[in-house]
């Protein structure tokens, strides 16, 4: 089969997500019908409320805890996602110290954040496909990615991180475990596993419930301030409130505008057999990311298919993605970057094509708020990396709401300071234009590499991209 007819099968399949296929929702809840109260109220059913719920039952059992989820649980990015469970948080640079490194403690915690995540999923039988294989980022398409690579090694060592948390793989290092057409060298960590990501969810939402956590599905927050959160049809006191909407918060949440949603979405193909993972690796069923400024990652699922993310857009006005249907061109381009990528592909049919939103605050890295005087909390931020975060920043949340001082509680991240003190973004069109021009030029870029690489334009096209990269 071409790559032409191997298109046409994801325009036949455009919306269907791999993760929910044939998944059984045990965890269906009902909605709030009446007014309740709580000790401590969480808005938003996604991994960042599901591992507060849980932190806070085992920190102290006798609390009364209350989720809301507007629509289903894990409705949001956390039933979307690439599934791959990080021990590190987008934007580090902006928690080092005065030496220019990231503090030892907060190198811990992320470097051990990856098997203490297994470990709790292995206690609770979260089934989730949880594999701890690492990850391998390689310059896998365009010489100009080993530049890059090597800068993303030096940054991770500059942070503090050592040679067993990320090394170097040479060309012949990184085809012995993954096959890729043009090996050009790759940075590998452990600190990765692959899970599949809606299993994860609704195993999280079960154990919460096992706990005495009361979950209420299909029910929104219209309104949350100090000590009340209206929902459709009812009103929850709460002593605290945590406010767990991430891409996803729309107007009326004090997050709207303080994190805006940008789109990335995933495709997976067929199963493939034996015969034909041989010819592509991934035996330890390592991620895999080539170094592109737009995010490319790869995922080999527990039913043996490639499961391929790429490149964000922003839909106007700022919305999230609530559809799981993603633009068909887009679909389209992860399919060819999986191609050049892995030529063996050819033929391969693709089958599932979702996205979902991601996030993005203006400081562009995470954060942990707790406003005591409010009592309202919130973690997030996340940019796209929240699978690993959420459970670190969930048990951190939990800390500072049972007002336990712990290591987690004195990481740079976590700030007591007012949502509402959390920089705003320009009103629209100007979000949208700016992401819109950004992945223009880093598209363009590409087109450069693929024709002329190491021609001037090209040059002068990587020191643009470069400007609009630290900006
Ligand atoms: C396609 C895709 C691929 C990704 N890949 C990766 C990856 O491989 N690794 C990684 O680390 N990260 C990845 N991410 C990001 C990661 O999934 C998120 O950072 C993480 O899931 C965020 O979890 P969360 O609980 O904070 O937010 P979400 O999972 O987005 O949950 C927020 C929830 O709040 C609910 N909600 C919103 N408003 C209200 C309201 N008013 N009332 C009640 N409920 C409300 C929403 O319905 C939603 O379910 C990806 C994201 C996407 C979309």
């Amino acid at each position: 089969m071409s790559s032409a007819t191997s298109h046409a099968e994801t325009q036949q399949a455009p919306s269907r997500s791999l993760w929910w296929d044939g998944l059984e929702r045990n965890s269906t809840s009902p909605p709030l019908e009446t007014d309740t109260s709580a000790d401590i109220a969480i808005v938003g059913g996604g991994y960042t409320g599901l591992w507060t719920a849980y932190f806070l039952k085992h920190i102290q059992p006798g609390l009364d805890v209350v989720l809301v989820e507007a629509k289903h649980i894990g409705h949001g990015a956390s039933g979307r996602n690439g599934g791959w469970l990080m021990g590190a948080l987008e934007g580090c640079d902006a928690f080092t110290d005065d030496s220019g490194t990231l503090p030892i403690a907060a190198r811990e915690q992320l470097t051990r954040l990856v098997a203490r995540a297994g470990e709790t999923l292995a206690k609770e039988n979260i089934d989730c496909d949880f594999h701890h294989g690492g990850c391998v980022m390689a310059a896998a398409r365009h010489d100009a990615q080993i530049g890059r690579a090597k800068k993303t090694l030096e940054g991770f060592h500059r942070l503090g991180f050592r040679e067993d948390d990320y090394r170097w793989l040479t060309p012949s290092e990184l085809s012995e475990r993954i096959q890729v057409a043009n090996p050009g060298g790759a940075v590998f960590t452990p600190h990765v596993a692959r899970i599949q990501p809606a299993k994860l969810v609704t195993g999280l939402a079960r154990v919460v419930k096992s706990q005495g956590v009361r979950v209420f599905e299909h029910t929104r927050a219209h309104t949350i301030q100090s000590g009340v959160i209206q929902c459709d049809r009812g009103t929850i006191r709460a002593g605290q409130i945590v406010i767990a909407t991430e891409g996803y918060s729309e107007a009326g949440n004090p997050l709207h505008r303080r994190l805006i949603p940008v789109q990335t979405g995933m495709v997976a193909t067929e199963p493939l057999s034996d015969a034909q993972w041989s010819s592509l690796g991934f035996a330890d069923r390592e991620t895999f990311a080539d170094c592109t400024r737009a995010a490319t990652y790869l995922q080999r699922t527990a039913d043996h298919r490639l499961v391929i993310g790429a490149r964000g857009h922003y839909l106007p006005g700022g919305k999230p993605q609530h559809a799981l249907g993603d633009l068909e061109t887009i679909g389209r381009h992860r399919e060819q970057i999986a191609l050049s990528l892995f030529p063996q592909l050819t033929g391969v049919r693709f089958t599932h094509n979702w996205g979902g939103s991601v996030g993005v605050p203006r400081q562009w890295h995470p954060h942990i708020r707790q406003n005591r005087e409010s009592g309202i909390a919130t973690a997030g931020g996340y940019v796209g990396e929240g699978v690993g975060a959420s459970f670190l920043f969930g048990q951190t949340l939990a800390d500072l709401l049972t007002e336990q001082d712990t290591e987690r509680t004195q990481m740079p991240w976590v700030q007591r300071r007012s949502i509402e003190e959390l920089k705003r973004w320009e009103p629209e069109p100007f979000p949208r234009l700016g992401l819109k021009a950004t992945m223009m030029a880093f598209a363009a870029e590409e087109w450069f590499l693929d024709r002329y690489p190491g021609a001037l334009p090209t040059r002068l096209m990587g020191w643009a991209c470069d400007q609009l990269e630290t900006h």
